[in-house]
C-alpha cells in the first residue's frame, strides 16, 4: 500500500488545538505552569508511563526536590526512592545529571531552544520539543510512540516508525504541519492535544475515529486502514532468564546490596541475586553461611522491555554469622526502615509480603 499524501495538513493544527480546548486532558499537576524544570520532570516520568501512575510520583519528587538547584545538591542515593517502582530507573539518573550539569555549565539556567535542550542527558528531541513548546512556546515539532500513531494514521504513512527513512519523514511531516499553522499557533494546546489524541482517541487497537477531530481528513479511517497503521515492527524473539533471590534476615534487619549504576535496576538496592540456587549456596557457603534451612518461597516473573525475569525467592532467618559485617555495597536494612529504601517493584513485591504492608511503601 503506498503511502499518500491526500490528507490536509493544512488546518491540521489548529483543528488539534480547537479539539484540546474543549476535550482534551486538563488539570494535571504539571499543566498550567511554564517552569521548564516542573513541565522537564513530568516529561521524563511519562515516558513508557501512564499518566495515572505519574501523579503521586511527580507530586512527591517535587515536594522533596522543589527546583532544580534542589536536585543538584542532592545525591543519586537520595534521588532514587523517590524514582523506585517506576522503572526504567536510567531516566533518574539522568535527571540528576542533568540537574547538575545545568547548575555547573550553565549557571541553573534551563536552556530555552528545543536545539540546545537536546544536548542534556537523557533528552531526546521529542522531550526537548515539548519542554520548548510547552515552557516557551517554540515552534517545535514532537514525535513520541502516540504521536507518530496520529501521524502514520492521518498521513497514511507506511513503514516500520523505528526505520531511519520512516522516522525523518515523521518529522518533517511534524513540521510541515506546524509550518502550515497560523503565526499565533497555541504550542501549548497543540503539543498537549496530540498527545491527548494519541493516548485517548488515536488508540492502539482500534481506534475512536467516532470522537476524533481529524477523521474527516484521515488516510487510515477513510480507507479503513487503522488496523495496519502503524507498521508493526518486525518481531524480535524475547528472552527469558532467571535467578534465584536470597532474602536473608537477621536480628530484625534483611541485607540489601546495591545494583551497579549501569544495566537493569542500576542504582537501587536489591536482595542479593545468584544465577540459580546451586550458585546461591556456593557464594553463601564461601562466606560462612549455611543456606540449608533456608526456605524456597513462591516464584514469580518480572518482564522488562526485552526479557523476562523468572526469579526464584529463597528466606532465611538468623543463621548468618558470616555477614556481621556486609561486603561492600551491602548494607543490613532494618525492616521498619525498608519503606524509605530505593528497591525494584518486584523486590518491594518480594518483601512486601513478608513483612507488614506499612513497613513498604
Ligand atoms: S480518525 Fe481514527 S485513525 Fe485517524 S487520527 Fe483519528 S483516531 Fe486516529
Amino acid at each position: 500500500m503506498p503511502a499518500t499524501d491526500a490528507a490536509p495538513i493544512a488546518g491540521f493544527a489548529e483543528t488539534v488545538v480547537r479539539w484540546q480546548r474543549t476535550s482534551g486532558r486538563h488539570g494535571l499537576p504539571w499543566q498550567g505552569t511554564c517552569d521548564p524544570y516542573r513541565i522537564w520532570l513530568s516529561e521524563i516520568m511519562l515516558q513508557q508511563t501512564q499518566v495515572a501512575t505519574v501523579v503521586d510520583y511527580y507530586q512527591r519528587f517535587l515536594a522533596r526536590f522543589p527546583d532544580l538547584r534542589a536536585l543538584a545538591q542532592a545525591s543519586q542515593d537520595e534521588v532514587m526512592p523517590y524514582w523506585a517502582g517506576l522503572g526504567y530507573y536510567a531516566r533518574a539518573r539522568n535527571l540528576h545529571r542533568c540537574a547538575r550539569e545545568i547548575c555547573e555549565r550553565l549557571d541553573g539556567e534551563f536552556p530555552r531552544r528545543a536545539e540546545d535542550i537536546a544536548q542534556l542527558p537523557g533528552i531526546g528531541r521529542s522531550t526537548a520539543a515539548a519542554i520548548a513548546a510547552f515552557a516557551y512556546g517554540e515552534r517545535a515539532p514532537i514525535m513520541d510512540g502516540n504521536v507518530k500513531r496520529v501521524f502514520t494514521r492521518y498521513f497514511g504513512i507506511y513503514g516500520n516508525p523505528a526505520a531511519r527513512a520512516v522516522e525523518q519523514q515523521l518529522w518533517h511531516t511534524a513540521q510541515a504541519a506546524i509550518d502550515a499553522a497560523d503565526a499565533g499557533l497555541d504550542m501549548g494546546a497543540y503539543t498537549q492535544g496530540l498527545m491527548d489524541l494519541g493516548a485517548g482517541c488515536c488508540t492502539r487497537g482500534v481506534p475512536a475515529c467516532a470522537q476524533c477531530p481529524l477523521a474527516a481528513g484521515c488516510y487510515a479511517r477513510l480507507n479503513s486502514r487503522q488496523h495496519e497503521l502503524p507498521a508493526p515492527k518486525p518481531r524480535k524473539q524475547a528472552g527469558e532468564r532467571q535467578c534465584a533471590m536470597l532474602v536473608l534476615e537477621q536480628d530484625g534487619r534483611v541485607l540489601l546490596e546495591q545494583r551497579p549504576s549501569r544495566g537493569i535496576w542500576g542504582g537501587l538496592w536489591c536482595l542479593p541475586q545468584y544465577e540459580d540456587a546451586q550458585a546461591m549456596r556456593a557464594a553463601c557457603g564461601s562466606r560462612g553461611i549455611d543456606c540449608g534451612p533456608a526456605q524456597r518461597m513462591v516464584p514469580f516473573s518480572h518482564t522488562f522491555t526485552h526479557f523476562k525475569l523468572h526469579i526464584e525467592p529463597w528466606l532465611l532467618r538468623g543463621t548468618a554469622p558470616g555477614l556481621q559485617e556486609p561486603a561492600p555495597g551491602q548494607a543490613w536494612v532494618p525492616v521498619g526502615e525498608l519503606a524509605g529504601a530505593a528497591l525494584p517493584a518486584p523486590v518491594k513485591k518480594l518483601l512486601g509480603g513478608l513483612y507488614p504492608a506499612d513497613s513498604l511503601i
